[in-house]
């Protein structure tokens, strides 16, 4: 139980997004008596995606979808880009900021709760957390302690593990999100890029920018790019019913719903949107065994429908390729060893055919781990070898319950000990963007503030 008496003093790891909008959040619970917020890089109100600082490293959607940071804020971040005249955001076509701005907005937001008195910011790595009887020690990598009644994991996005089959090299880049990953790359060096998401495609953008002369290979199992972005309309009329949360059973019907859709005018992406806000309820009611059939089969035509392209960086996909100066297989990397200079690599297309060649580069553009046995951040080592914490449904993330409280190895929810996010994925899966995760702290504020006025 959390505890019914006292006021809560609540200590958030992780300052992106996620822990951010949780302190700001939280801030509004009177009960709530301190927030202390701990970010490792000191990322406060940005994290891994928002601290990008280069222009073209963008959001994926107009920033009108991104929303503000309450629940009756829907247009909070673009009512900060007018005030503070960072963009016309009712132009569509250039709305698609920078990540850095908003990053700033989140920024400004958590700013305004800590001059408020109402959090702390503190740079530390949390290592360690125990249960003491109803509340929780910390313990950072200094060893130092401290008591929370209430604690909020905001791990963010650990970077990949190594590709497996690649033998280690210095030319082998796994996190290609550390500051100044990409540095070494030469202008005529030649580059692998393994995935087509949305980080790749970042990838590849930011190569061309710094003037990379030599054209790029993207490989991933389908080859599937991003689609395009278009303006979102008014559904007029959202599916809202889903009869079995089969994978087969729910793409037919989206199938179908985005072709009436389209025949009336109404742009697919609209009936995606729509589907999207369903996700985490069809995925908790889905069985095991339909959980996997989707990632199996479904799981990167999804992603490459519900993560869309702004229309110019997909304009400039299509030129690079269109030039050959950007290569996208549908294979796999049957062999790649590693020389002084690189890698020489056998790739294998989807239907057969063999493609040998030679790289100074591969990049791992795979994407954040989504399996917590894997990622080598301490405190998830630590949560995992006590038993505090245990891994989550088809092994992504930790394991919670439907209000994000951590469950411990014996299946037993951990009163006030809450995980936002990605680390949630096993449980709701559609947890990634900025927008999802503001409801799901939005939820989980609400369920404390019930529980702070019994
Ligand atoms: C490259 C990229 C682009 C994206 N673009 C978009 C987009 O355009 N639109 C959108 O809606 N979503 C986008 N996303 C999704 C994005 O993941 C979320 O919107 C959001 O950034 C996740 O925030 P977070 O706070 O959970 O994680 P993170 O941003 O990863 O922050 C986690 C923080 O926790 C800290 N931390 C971790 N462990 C510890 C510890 N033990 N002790 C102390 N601190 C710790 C880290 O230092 C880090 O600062 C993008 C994601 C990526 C990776």
């Amino acid at each position: 139980m959390i505890p019914n008496a006292g006021r809560w003093r609540v200590a958030i790891v992780g300052g992106g997004v996620a822990g951010s909008l949780a302190a700001i959040a939280l801030a509004t619970i009177p009960r709530i008596e301190s927030i202390a917020i701990f970010d490792r890089d000191a990322a406060f109100g940005r994290g891994l995606a928002y601290s990008a600082k280069s222009p073209w490293h963008r959001i994926n959607v107009p920033a009108y979808k991104m929303g503000g940071v309450g629940a009756e804020d829907a247009e909070g971040f673009v009512d900060w880009l007018t005030a503070t005249q960072q963009a016309d955001w009712r132009d569509y076509s250039d709305s698609f900021v920078s990540r850095s701005v908003y990053g700033d907005y989140i920024a400004a937001q958590l700013s305004d709760v800590v001059a408020r008195g109402r959090a702390v910011m503190r740079t530390d790595v949390i290592t360690h957390i125990s249960r003491q009887q109803s509340a929780y020690e910390l313990t950072n990598a200094a060893g130092n302690r401290q008591t929370f009644d209430l604690v909020f994991l905001c791990l963010g996005n650990p970077p990949p593990s190594p590709f497996p089959g690649i033998a280690p090299s210095s030319r082998s880049i796994t996190d290609v999100w550390a500051p100044g990953a990409l540095d070494p790359i030469g202008m005529n060096d030649r580059v692998l890029v393994i995935g087509t998401g949305a980080t790749a495609v970042d990838v590849v953008i930011d190569l061309h920018r710094r003037g990379l002369q030599q054209p790029i290979t993207m490989i991933s199992r389908r080859g599937l790019l991003p689609l395009i972005d278009a303006p979102s309309q008014t559904d007029p009329a959202p599916l809202e019913t889903w009869p079995e949360p089969t994978t087969r059973g729910i793409f037919a019907r989206l199938l179908a719903d985005a072709r009436r859709k389209m025949a009336a005018g109404i742009p697919w992406q609209t009936s995606v949107d729509t589907f999207r806000l369903q996700i985490a309820r069809l995925w908790t009611d889905a069985s095991q065994d339909e959980r996997e059939r989707f990632s199996r089969h479904l799981r990167a035509i999804w992603l490459v429908h519900r993560h869309r392209l702004a229309p110019d960086v997909a304009t400039l996909l299509n030129q690079l390729q269109s030039e050959q100066r950007l290569t996208v297989l549908a294979g796999r990397i049957v062999k790649a060893q590693a020389t002084p200079t690189g890698y020489d690599l056998e790739l294998r297309r989807r239907g057969g055919q063999s493609l040998e060649m030679t790289a100074d580069w591969i990049l791992n553009c795979t994407g954040p781990e989504e399996r917590y046995d894997r990622i080598d951040n301490p405190l998830v080592k630590s949560l995992l070898a006590t038993g505090i914490a245990r891994i989550g449904n088809n092994g992504l993330g930790l394991d919670v319950d439907t209000t994000c409280q951590i469950k411990d190895g014996s299946g037993t929810v951990q009163p006030g000990l809450y995980a936002i996010g990605h680390a949630t994925r096993g449980a709701f899966w559609e947890v990634t963007a900025a927008t999802n995760i503001r409801h799901q702290i939005l939820h989980v504020a609400d369920t404390l503030r019930q529980t702070a006025s019994c």
